[in-house]
């Protein structure tokens, strides 16, 4: 399906737009990924303690990992994915975030997408997260569950910081009380003030979980300066 897909759709590098690749050998090149033993564990944030990106704030989650800043050409990648429903991206994406979880997922680990907002889901015709998580999955071999289901709630990209968190509080549902995993890792695209994944980590643990860890493909970070 695939090899058939590429035939008739012929990808094009995300960085530089030339044709043959989803990413170009020198544009995968230019990826400013993360080293999370030079990260904020909390937020996943690159550089040493304290962390000027989160401050500090506690989150519903225990740790979290970003694979990479939130730059050209992943933050293309991530807009192609999402809004030009380029669905081949969200395998490449997918092996970005396995690489950073390497050693840090557990086998007991269940890997839970965080649901786009019903309306997100009507006008793009799928769930961009739930595509990074499935292709996680099968990269990693650690199971998934769509255990949230999303609701209705304001666009997060108008809000501030604190709206953010406000806006997020309501915004998922548990799919099945009964079946909410003890240990889970949510997967995410991207953490900007990490208001989403917070939500979506408190109505896990409201139902029984008992550690929730969080994966972003990308740390939109507003301190770090670009290279
Ligand atoms: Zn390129
Ligand atoms: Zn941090």
């Amino acid at each position: 399906m695939r090899g058939l897909c590429d035939l008739l759709f012929p990808p094009r590098c995300a960085g530089c737009d030339r044709p043959g690749a989803l990413l170009c050998p020198q544009c995968t090149g230019r990826i400013e990924r993360i080293d999370p033993g030079h990260a904020c564990v909390a937020c996943g944030a690159p550089g040493a303690p304290p962390c000027a990106e989160c401050g500090g704030r506690r989150f519903g989650f225990g740790e979290a990992r970003c694979a990479s800043l939130l730059r050209p050409p992943v933050s293309r990648a991530i807009v192609l994915l999402k809004d030009g429903c380029e669905r081949r991206y969200a395998e490449f994406l997918a092996q970005l975030v396995a690489e950073v979880c390497d050693g840090w997922l557990r086998s007991d680990d269940v890997l839970v997408p965080v649901p786009a907002s019903p309306a997100a889901v009507r006008r793009r015709g799928f769930d961009h997260a739930l595509d990074v998580a499935r292709a996680l999955a099968r990269e990693t071999g650690v199971p998934l569950a769509r255990a949230l289901s999303g609701r209705p709630t304001a666009e997060q990209r108008v809000l501030g910081r604190d709206e953010r968190f406000a806006n997020r509080a309501h915004a998922f549902a548990l799919v099945c009380p009964q079946t909410t995993p003890r240990r889970a890792v949510l997967v995410d695209d991207v953490f900007t003030t990490g208001a989403t994944l917070d939500a979506a980590a408190r109505v896990l643990i409201s139902g029984g979980c008992l550690d929730v860890r969080a994966v972003a493909v990308a740390r939109s970070c507003s301190l770090v300066r670009p290279q």
